[in-house]
């Protein structure tokens, strides 16, 4: 028996996903768009229920959205685009075809690009090719109940949906995975939805072969074999209802496929489930091609124009450009820049925070006669310190407290007056740490110069105070002030400690060493 080389395999892996949008209504009728009613069938009619002779009527918002999706992934709009009748039998779909759009997508060619800068990856950055985002109808949600019956809820029949799909462009399964992810934070910017995978506001489907290096190349986002290679077969992963699940459910279809070349098998072109409590994906049923649909253009719906519905309605800043922005701007870490645009309310409160805060910094007596050189220089300062104190301190009390930032009553103003004290060397950390926990507690705005005052979590900075304390640590601890005069300078530190312990964190360290060293070289 020879043994042939096991040649170098690689992945090549694409994404499809389907994103319920938030419109008032549905697709094609005005019946409310809430496929998570708890009534079954409570948002229906004759055109969702499929009866004869009705007639479907495009959503112009969902159209619209559509367009913003599109134009946020960097793809061309059509100026002309029309629906396709894709059909299929499955119960859930009671027309025997679902409206969705063929050969005229609304939105074509785009590209969006991952950053990877903690070397977590393969590459530290990826630009993924999008292929298409087209608009499409949802399908009615079956229910199987305990004695074996299935029962219909037609609340989710013609709900719109935009479907996204990638180019093969991944290399690794965290590159698919981040992709879900940025696109989830894209999505809730543009106010489209709220993508939640839990829900199936946004549903992740995988495709993915395991090929060998050499045998293939990608032009145009299409994998085509080199050199007479025949390419292995693409398998197509459903059912997966987190990003933790996109990653792990790619891995083990790597994985599995890895295995298969290496015991010299193949596998057929199919689509598989992903089981989240076993870990692996099984067999659902062979996939279909696109012939098999048998498409042809909605007659009943005349071709529309995606652009001039949408007029030139404007993006928000998106989330990579505020991610930039947030570095260039206030001088923010890779990483607190990420955490404080996941969020686009937090990126909205962060915004608000510092630009109140150099005015606020600016008011202050200690930093008033700064000019805006020095001020240039202090930016650095100022964005660690707020950096540090939104993504730690404010996230970490809201976690602690189970409080959405939604809810918080904290203005920016005073946000921004908290850390602008800490800056000027008003409070130390320790006295912040109790002026915010008080500030996210209190059912209301609270000035936190004003909790400063009442409650004395001033810095002692009062010499003459001060003074009182060091002689008093002195006399307590005769044998370390001993040992620290005959050249032990390690016991200055206990000294010390001992000195912040009395003013129970509220001294300034520096004024502390200043004046207890002074004392003991007496
Ligand atoms: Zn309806
Ligand atoms: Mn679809």
């Amino acid at each position: 028996m020879s043994h042939l080389p096991i040649p170098t395999l690689v992945p090549i892996i694409g994404l499809e996903i389907h994103v319920e949008l938030n419109t008032k209504s549905k697709m094609f009728c005005s019946c409310s768009n809430d496929p998570g009613a708890g009534e079954p069938n409570r948002h229906v009619c004759p055109v969702c229920l499929a009866h004869p002779g009705t007639l479907p009527v495009p959503n112009r918002a969902a159209i619209v959205a559509a367009v913003k999706v599109g134009r946020a992934l960097g793809c061309s709009i059509r100026e002309l685009s029309k629906f396709d009748r894709k059909h299929y039998f499955y119960p859930d779909l009671p027309k025997g075809y679902q409206i969705s759009q063929y050969d005229e997508p609304i939105a074509e060619r785009g590209t969006l690009t991952l950053a990877f800068p903690l070397e977590t990856n393969t590459r530290d950055e990826a630009e993924i090719g999008i292929r298409r985002a087209h608009l499409e109808e949802d399908t009615a949600r079956l229910l199987h109940d305990q004695d074996g019956a299935t029962l219909v809820d037609f609340n989710r029949s013609g709900a719109p949906l935009v479907e996204i799909v990638t180019d093969p462009d991944f290399k690794t399964a965290l590159e698919a995975k981040t992709f879900a992810q940025e696109l989830q934070t894209i999505l809730r910017y543009l106010g489209v939805s709220d993508a939640d995978m839990e829900k199936g506001q946004m549903r992740v489907e995988a495709n993915i072969s395991v090929q060998a290096a050499g045998s293939f190349e990608i032009a145009s986002g299409a994998v085509r074999p080199l050199g007479g290679c025949r390419l292995n077969n693409k398998v197509e992963v459903k059912n997966i209802n987190s990003f933790r699940a996109v990653e792990r459910a790619i891995e083990f279809e790597i994985g599995r496929q890895t295995r298969l070349i290496g015991a010299g098998e193949s596998w057929p072109q199919e689509t598989r489930g992903w089981d989240e409590d076993t870990g692996e994906t099984l067999p659902q049923r062979a996939k279909e091609n696109a012939a098999d649909y048998r498409y042809f253009p909605e007659p009943d719906i005349p071709p529309f124009h995606p652009l001039a519905l949408a007029g030139d309605s404007l993006l928000p800043e998106l989330p990579a450009a505020r991610r930039a922005r947030f570095r260039e701007e206030y001088g923010f870490s890779y990483s607190d820049a990420k955490i404080l645009t996941d969020d686009k309310f937090l990126s909205d409160y962060t915004d608000a925070v510092m630009s109140e805060i150099i005015d606020w910094v600016c008011s202050l007596d200690e930093t008033a006669s700064d000019t805006g050189d020095v001020k240039e220089q202090k930016k650095a300062k100022i964005a660690r310190l707020a950096g540090n104190w939104l993504t730690n301190k404010l996230l970490g009390l809201l976690h602690e407290h189970k409080k959405d930032i939604r809810r918080l009553k904290v203005s920016p103003e005073n946000f921004a007056e908290l850390v602008a004290l800490l800056y000027a060397g008003r409070i130390n950390a320790g006295g912040a740490t109790k002026i915010l926990a008080e500030m996210v507690a209190a059912g209301t705005d609270i000035d936190p110069t004003h909790i400063m005052e009442e409650k004395g979590y001033g810095q002692i900075n009062d010499e003459v105070a001060l003074a009182a304390i060091i002689s008093a640590v002195i006399n307590s601890y005769p044998a370390q002030v001993e040992q620290y005069r005959a050249g032990k300078e390690p016991v200055f530190h206990f000294l010390k400690g001992m000195v912040m312990k009395a003013t129970e964190g509220g001294a300034e360290p520096a004024v502390v060493e200043k004046l207890l060293r002074a004392e003991l070289d007496k």
